[in-house]
This record gives C-alpha cells, sequence and structure tokens, in this order.
C-alpha cells in the first residue's frame, strides 16, 4: 500500500516536468553556466557558448550558436564589455528571450588604474574578469536566481533554495582563500600570470598579479612591453609565475627561462577544465588555483 501510495506521488511529481520541454538557458561560458546549474539544478538545460578550456576573448559566435540561441529562454552574460558580440548575436538569432547581465552591481576595476570605476560599462573600458573574487560572484548569483525565477516563476521556491545553499559553499570558500593566504607575508605575494585576468581576485585577497599580455588574451605585447615586464621582475621580488589553461603559453615561457622564475603551474583564469579535470565547476577552480598558488608562494 505504501509503495503503491509512494509510486503515485512520484508520478505526479514527474508528469508535469515530462509534459513540458525544460527551460533553455544559455551562458556565454562556462563559469557562467556553473553558476546557473547550481542555482537551478535539474531544473533548466544550461548550454555554454565558449566552452571548458576555451577562451571568451575569443569567441565567435557559429551558425550552431545561433540556433540555439534563438530557442533559449534566457541568456546570462557577465558585462563589463567582455560580450561585445552579444547584442548582434541576439538580434541576429530572433532571440525573444530575458538577457541578464550577472555582474550587475559588481563594483568593476579600470584596467589602466586598478581602480574603481565610475560610469557604466563601455566595451574595453572595464575589466570584466569579475567572477575572480567570491564576493562579486555571490552577486551574480543573487542575479542569476532573479532572473530564473523571473522566466520560471513557479520554480522561484526552488531556485531560492539552489542560491540559498549555494551561497552557503561561497562563503565558506571566501573564508577558506583568505585562511590560506593570511599566514604569507605580503612581500612575497607577487605572481606572474599569462593575462590580466586576476586583478579582481588581487584587491580581494592582498595579492599583486603582473602580465604580459593586457585584459583581453587578443592582446600583442611589443618586445619593449617584455622587456619592461622582465627588468621589473628581476627589480622586485617575484616569486612565481603561472600558465593559464585558456592562453597560449609560449610567451611566458620564454620570459621564464629569461628571468628564472620558477613556473608554479596552471591556473584556470577564464574557463573552468571539463568534467573530469581539476576544475570543473567554480569552486574547484577557485580552490585548485588557491593550492597552486600558496605552494608556490610558501
Ligand atoms: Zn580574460
Amino acid at each position: 500500500m505504501l509503495a503503491r501510495r509512494s509510486l503515485l506521488l512520484l508520478s505526479a511529481a514527474l508528469l508535469p516536468a515530462a509534459a513540458a520541454p525544460p527551460l533553455v538557458v544559455v551562458a556565454s561560458f562556462s563559469i557562467l553556466a556553473d553558476l546557473v546549474r547550481q542555482v537551478a539544478g535539474g531544473r533548466v538545460r544550461v548550454v555554454s557558448l565558449v566552452g571548458p578550456d576555451q577562451d571568451l576573448h575569443a569567441y565567435e559566435p557559429r551558425p550552431s550558436d545561433l540556433r540555439t540561441l534563438a530557442g533559449a529562454d534566457m541568456l546570462v552574460l557577465n558585462g563589463l564589455g567582455v560580450e561585445g558580440w552579444s547584442a548582434r548575436m541576439a538580434q541576429a538569432s530572433g532571440f525573444k528571450g530575458r538577457i541578464v547581465v550577472a555582474s550587475k552591481g559588481v563594483r568593476p576595476l579600470h584596467p589602466a588604474t586598478g581602480g574603481a570605476a565610475g560610469a557604466d560599462p563601455a566595451e574595453g573600458q572595464y575589466d570584466p574578469h569579475a567572477w575572480q573574487d567570491v564576493a562579486n560572484v555571490k552577486r551574480y548569483v543573487a542575479t542569476i536566481r532573479d532572473g530564473l525565477a523571473a522566466i520560471d516563476p513557479a520554480g522561484a521556491d526552488a531556485y531560492r533554495a539552489g542560491a540559498a545553499a549555494y551561497l552557503v559553499q561561497l562563503d565558506r570558500l571566501d573564508a577558506d582563500i583568505r585562511a590560506a593566504y593570511a599566514p604569507i607575508p605580503a612581500a612575497r605575494r607577487r605572481v606572474i600570470t599569462t593575462h590580466d585576468a586576476l586583478a579582481y581576485y588581487g584587491r580581494a585577497y592582498g595579492l599583486e598579479f603582473r602580465a604580459p599580455l593586457g585584459l583581453s588574451t587578443e592582446s600583442e605585447p611589443t618586445a619593449k612591453d617584455i622587456a619592461a615586464l622582465e627588468r621589473q621582475i628581476r627589480g622586485e621580488h617575484i616569486t612565481a609565475l603561472f600558465f593559464e589553461n585558456i592562453s597560449n603559453n609560449t610567451l611566458l615561457g620564454q620570459i621564464a627561462r629569461d628571468t628564472g622564475v620558477r613556473v608554479g603551474g596552471e591556473l584556470y583564469s577564464d574557463a573552468l577544465s571539463p568534467p573530469d579535470g581539476p576544475a570543473a565547476t567554480y569552486i574547484a577552480m577557485m580552490r585548485h588555483n588557491l593550492v597552486q598558488i600558496v605552494a608556490a608562494l610558501r
């Protein structure tokens, strides 16, 4: 009797989901796609335009991406100018869904000064890598949660619960990062990466990052730029140098050889790893990077 009742309840719970096709949420890159999955659980289908280990800065929409977007209910963007293609793509695809800019409300960094920005974000004006500060990602999660509730009011409670549980994990992550850096002297907290992806991380957790490439991997440093960076590296106490999963690391390998600075490993900056890799989720990515950096700075 009990078994039969459970079965009936189970069918009732499954039927509505089976009757309607799931909502489709398109995210611009793998880190955002993970945040949507953490909030939505299995309630929506999430597609990432830029996949694991792929470079967001080099993305160009493919015809298949336009077809995917055409049938989607929501598009989640980072904002801060990193998806310059998004407005044209949304229009060309005939996308009629909701656009959510996940970085809404975060305090953006200005690329040239590393200081806070004032006016409205425009393409190339601000540092887009705000996800490298866990406090910013908590805002991303709240914005994504509200966007999901707007396109699917019946799921609002589920999204609230999903976001609340995930925010607890993010708080723990943030506390663990701070605790891990606390014993490291300020003078040792200087790191070189391939491109300028970690300024928010540096601001949040008290590290200094330098990079031969600017905010986009698409920028090309001159021989003069590289020589100046190498002089800086030799003049200051730079502890470690890190490759990035999305970048061509030839230039950084050259700088490591020229200056004798040790390569500390590979950081995940703008993309997750594939599911079987060490950074399959945002939290796994941040923990992987933390272990690598702390080991190199100690
Ligand atoms: Zn980047």
